[in-house]
């Protein structure tokens, strides 16, 4: 994508909400797109750290937080050929964030780690340190006096929300249109403020900011620009490593691990792409799956700075909550736009079906955000752009499943009911037959 024409070319397919697969042409050996980099292998090893560190804090204020520990199981998916409609060449394994306690999404890496984080600092500035910092009636009384605020689509809210009432901060999550009534309700019964704006992901970021900015005992967490965030995310792939380790996926030169992950605004799929770099350099694969809708991440790679998906004439529309967001964030853009490998785009009909198909055949449920990455394998291996990038090695596939385990049973239902209905044909398939 380096002529003008191409260029050109690539805008007008994603306004007109083709799915595609662009491939990064700035992708580069990871040792060198690592050297330099602002943000640290050693501010990821310290997030991880910081993890462990709280898990006597967060086992006693969420029970049902398994040891404290804010981490998701790996598992293989033999359904993998009925499920994705595409017969993989190799193994296909599951990372199962949506079963992450609490969240219920990848949202409980990033935001767990920046509230935590703030709470902790907070409470060391007022001389609260090690066990009494974050879980004792003087770091809530302490807490009670703050206020911790997000702009969100939904996800990151109730992540955010979530965390932040439970340590007793006042919360207050500003959401989008976009947002699901059902994780607006679900805040506010965990004893958050939710705040509705008419507005998209963008407007209620903004709103967000503009007030906390006004206030001095208010700390906003800033999704188009976290770098605790980042490094929440970044520090999955510490973790992963062990369980890969564990369950014998050789990933090397030989063997190579195709990552697909779900991108909104960035944050979480550039971050684990950023920690995995950095585990396994140039034999791990890192794909971003976005809505034919709202391709912001896509945009700021091929396209360049500054463009938002209404300038594509696209609407940022989707059922894929999670990832309907207009334009990128630079920070997580900067740190990985020489990292990623490319990145898809897939129509929301295809969502409900793989919604349907993951629950049917491998009892999982998803959210339709979730799955964006079902389209990866097909994209990668059957595609002509893709056999090419593989140069016929045959990869593992990892799919980042990013949330869906609060999902109500009716709300699921009729998930399932849209994606029943009629077979929307595999995107890549169709376009590489
Ligand atoms: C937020 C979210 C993502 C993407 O994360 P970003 O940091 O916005 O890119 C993916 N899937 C789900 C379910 C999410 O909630």
């Amino acid at each position: 994508m380096t002529h003008d024409s191409d260029i050109s070319s690539l805008r007008q397919r994603l306004g007109r909400s083709e799915p595609l697969l662009w491939l990064n042409p700035d992708l580069a050996p990871a040792t060198e797109a690592l050297a330099g980099q602002d943000i640290t292998w050693a501010e990821v090893e310290a997030a991880a750290a910081a993890f462990r560190r709280w898990r006597p804090a967060l086992q006693r204020l969420f029970p049902d937080l398994p040891g404290g520990g804010v981490e998701s199981p790996l598992q293989p998916l033999p359904e993998a050929a009925a499920v994705l409609g595409h017969a993989p060449l190799g193994d296909v394994w599951l990372k199962r964030d949506d079963a992450l306690p609490v969240a219920g999404s990848v949202k409980a890496r990033g935001g767990f780690h920046e509230v935590l984080r703030f709470a902790e600092a907070l409470a060391a500035r007022h001389g609260l340190t090690g066990e009494a910092a974050l879980a004792s009636p003087a770091a809530r009384a302490l807490f009670a006096t703050h206020t911790v605020a997000v702009g969100s689509t939904g996800n990151l809210g109730l992540g955010i929300g979530t965390v932040a009432a439970a340590l007793g901060f006042r919360a207050v999550v500003h959401m989008s249109r976009d947002a699901k009534p059902w994780k607006k309700a679900r805040l506010r019964a965990a004893g958050a403020e939710v705040v509705e704006h008419a507005g998209d992901y963008a407007a209620a970021v903004a709103a967000g900011r503009r007030l906390a900015a006004e206030s001095e005992t208010t700390y906003f967490v800033d999704d188009e620009n976290s770098r605790p965030l980042f490094l929440g995310y970044a520090a999955a792939a510490i973790h992963l490593a062990g369980q890969l380790a564990a369950a014998g996926i050789a990933v090397d030169a030989a063997h190579p691990l195709v990552v697909h992950l779900p991108c909104g605004v960035g944050g979480a799929p550039c971050g684990i792409a950023f920690g995995l770099k950095h585990v396994f350099g140039d034999a791990v694969h890192c794909v971003l799956a976005e809505p034919v809708a709202a391709p912001c991440m896509l945009a700021r790679l091929a396209l360049g700075p500054g463009v938002t998906v209404y300038d594509l004439g696209l609407d940022n529309r989707t059922a894929a909550d999670g990832l309907a967001v207009p334009q990128a964030s630079e920070l997580a853009w900067a740190a990985t736009h020489r990292l990623v490998s490319g990145a898809y785009t897939v129509p929301d009909e295809a969502l409900f079906r793989w919604v349907e198909r993951a629950d049917a055949l491998a009892g999982l449920r998803l959210e339709p955000s979730a799955v964006a990455g079902f389209a990866g394998p097909a994209w990668i291996e059957a595609g002509e752009a893709g056999r090419r990038y593989l140069a016929g090695v045959r990869p593992t596939h990892l799919l980042w499943c990013t949330g869906g385990s609060l999902v109500p049973e009716a709300e699921h239902a009729a998930n399932l009911a849209r994606g029943g209905r009629g077979a929307a044909p595999h995107p890549a398939l169709e376009l590489s037959a």
